[in-house]
């Protein structure tokens, strides 16, 4: 049952900081958030924002969630192995938190639908797992002038930026081109606890850009190393030479 004294409760404890206070949350439950991709980071990140209210969350994923997912997908359970990864995290989703509407889009990400996809959202996360959709999401989102969180994760280490296009360094003013790099097969990690703690940057990120609250991690790429426990920030500048911002 959904009264306005139940989700006031639900949210007390965020409301209470002068940061977000209910102006904030209602921004929250006004704003919209797409995820493209529901594994390790998509998992995490999508379960912190259904926990903060936000009012509106779509997970773009074609795959199954298999047994070997589970050590870092945590949005998903054992008995969810074989379904679709889209069913699962808006099962578990909406048992977190019932108010948030969920769109679930069990598609392939491509250049087809990329437009379309994320059109409609405020706010995109790059949740994926490979560079073509890395660079798929930098070029769409540049066209339609969204704000995005890239996020990438290999074995122990993880990286994350924010970007706001025409105003802040892009994917492309760092990564001109898709990097000539063989995934390991069999994959190897990534350790679950590594999109743990990207996931969670960028539902932070989300959060701060819907509210309009602190500094988004813009023109700064911050990288983490699980084995050394060591994060490092790396400022970076829009590139004079960027296809996307000079085109
Ligand atoms: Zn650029």
């Amino acid at each position: 049952m959904k009264s306005s004294n139940t989700v006031e409760t639900r949210h007390v404890r965020q409301t209470a900081l002068p940061e977000i206070g209910q102006s904030g949350q209602e921004r929250l439950s006004k704003g919209s958030v797409l995820m493209v991709g529901v594994g390790g980071l998509g998992s995490v990140a999508g379960l912190y924002l259904a926990a903060a209210g936000v009012g509106r969350l779509g997970i773009v994923d074609d795959d199954q969630v298999e047994l070997s997912n589970l050590q870092r997908q945590i949005c998903h359970s054992t008995p969810d192995c074989g379904r679709l990864k889209t069913d699962s995290a808006k099962q578990r989703l909406l048992e977190l938190n019932p108010d948030v509407v969920i769109e679930a889009f069990p598609v392939r990400f491509t250049p087809t639908n990329a437009e379309s996809l994320l059109g409609e959202w405020d706010f995109v996360l790059d949740a994926t797992d490979n560079f073509e959709a890395k660079f798929l999401i930098a070029d769409a989102c540049h066209r339609l002038g969204k704000s995005y969180s890239h996020a990438g994760i290999a074995r122990f280490l993880g990286q994350t930026m924010t970007v706001v296009p025409g105003k802040t360094a892009c994917y492309r003013c760092l990564f001109d081109t898709q990097p000539d790099f063989a995934p390991d097969d069999p994959p190897k990690g990534p350790m679950g606890p590594v999109p743990g703690v990207i996931g969670s940057l960028q539902a932070m990120e989300a959060i701060k850009f819907l509210v309009g609250c602190g500094d988004l991690l813009t023109d700064r790429i911050l990288t983490y190393n699980a084995l050394t426990a060591q994060f490092r920030e790396i400022r970076v500048k829009r590139n004079p030479e960027c296809r996307l911002c000079h085109s």
